[in-house]
């Protein structure tokens, strides 16, 4: 029987290891079905870490953060959660293995993923040119010319990633202003192979058997069609919350969640389930920052030994 199982190895499941270890819980576990470090490791640059004076890849900012928790005694198993029940006060995680977990209390900490935009063709040429991973992919089109959909930072940040590595970069938004921040839409201007196709919808993504050949794109304003020759089409659209651990046999949710899917919690991290916390970019008005990820990892970590206590 765990005390404390984790779900997720981003920065806040990481965080809630370090506290709950190290302020004293003997049986805890992180689950991560894949690496930890979360989707941080897919940007191609922070600068807005405290104390991280250099800009760093995400691979590199989370490098010793497994470490570090395994130094106090945090667990790690490789395995994806399937689902979450409780009865009386035990948690039971079934594994996608088939095993079953006991716990005490359980973290939610599973992020999020990148949104799909919906497009015609974005599906069908899924990792045959278009990806949402400019660090993954960038490479493969090297002196080639990309879109970027989306108006947000990730659009933008990773925009700039590809321009230095691409021909030219289209940036096409459906609005005629970027909800990015505007220290990051001021970096543009720097580059003259980024071009802003603004106030457009993206129409189709086209192809053949090779993959993307073309994004048709139309102008809000005048309804003019314009292909853009490209081979890469990067959607970065948002994101959606990963809460399918939480679904119970009958479709309703473990605990309350709101309309977006994004589970409901206090300022400690409690979730409406004694023992239940959620943390991270899945929980209600995240601001989807590493920071604040690790800030509620840190704050469900001292709730959990509490909740124990
Ligand atoms: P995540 O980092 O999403 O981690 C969740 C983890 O849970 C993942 O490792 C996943 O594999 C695992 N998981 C999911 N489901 C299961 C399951 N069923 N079983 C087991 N494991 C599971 N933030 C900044 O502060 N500065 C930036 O410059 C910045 N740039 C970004 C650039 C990009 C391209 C992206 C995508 C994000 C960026 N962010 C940035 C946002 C930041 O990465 C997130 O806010 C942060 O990673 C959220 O942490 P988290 O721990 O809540 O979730
Ligand atoms: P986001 O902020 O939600 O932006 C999504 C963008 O995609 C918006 O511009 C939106 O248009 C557009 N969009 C949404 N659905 C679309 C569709 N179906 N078709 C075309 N366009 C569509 O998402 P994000 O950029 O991935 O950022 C997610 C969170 O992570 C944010 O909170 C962000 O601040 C944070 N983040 C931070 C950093 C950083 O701190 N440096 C870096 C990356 C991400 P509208 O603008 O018209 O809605």
């Amino acid at each position: 029987m765990l005390d404390f199982a984790i779900i997720g190895g981003g920065p806040a499941g990481l965080t809630a290891g370090l506290y709950a270890t190290r302020g004293g819980l003997k049986n805890v576990t992180m689950f991560e079905k894949g690496m930890p470090g979360g989707q941080i490791t897919q940007s191609s640059e922070i600068e807005n870490y405290p104390g991280q004076l250099d800009v760093v890849t995400g691979m590199e900012l989370m490098d010793k953060w497994p470490e570090q928790c395994k130094k106090f005694g945090l667990k790690h198993e490789m395995s994806e959660v399937k689902h979450i029940t409780k009865k009386d006060d035990i948690f039971t995680i079934a594994l996608g293995n088939g095993d079953l977990v006991e716990s005490k209390s359980v973290l939610i900490a599973t992020g999020s993923v990148p949104k799909p935009s919906g497009v015609k063709g974005e599906k069908e040429f899924f990792g045959r040119g278009v990806s949402t991973c400019a660090t993954c992919d960038g490479f493969f089109y090297k002196g080639r010319d990309v879109v970027v959909m989306g108006g947000g930072d990730t659009a933008v940040e990773e925009a700039i990633f590809l321009a230095n590595i691409c021909k030219t970069v289209y940036i096409v938004h459906r609005r005629d202003s970027f909800r990015a921040s505007p220290h990051e839409v001021e970096k543009l201007a720097k580059y003259d192979n980024i071009e802003l196709v603004m106030n457009h919808t993206t129409e189709e993504i086209i192809g053949d058997a090779a993959g993307v050949t073309g994004v048709i794109v139309k102008s809000k304003e005048t309804n003019e069609l314009r292909t853009l020759d490209v081979l890469g089409a990067f959607v970065f659209v948002g994101r959606d919350v990963l809460n399918q651990t939480l679904i119970q046999e009958d479709g309703s949710f473990l605990c309350d969640v709101n309309e977006s899917g994004e589970v409901i919690v206090d300022l400690k991290m409690r979730t409406n389930i004694d023992g239940l916390f959620a943390a991270g970019d899945i929980r209600i008005e995240a601001p989807k920052q590493v920071v604040c990820a690790a800030g509620d990892g840190a704050i469900a970590g001292i709730g959990a030994i509490g909740y124990l206590q």
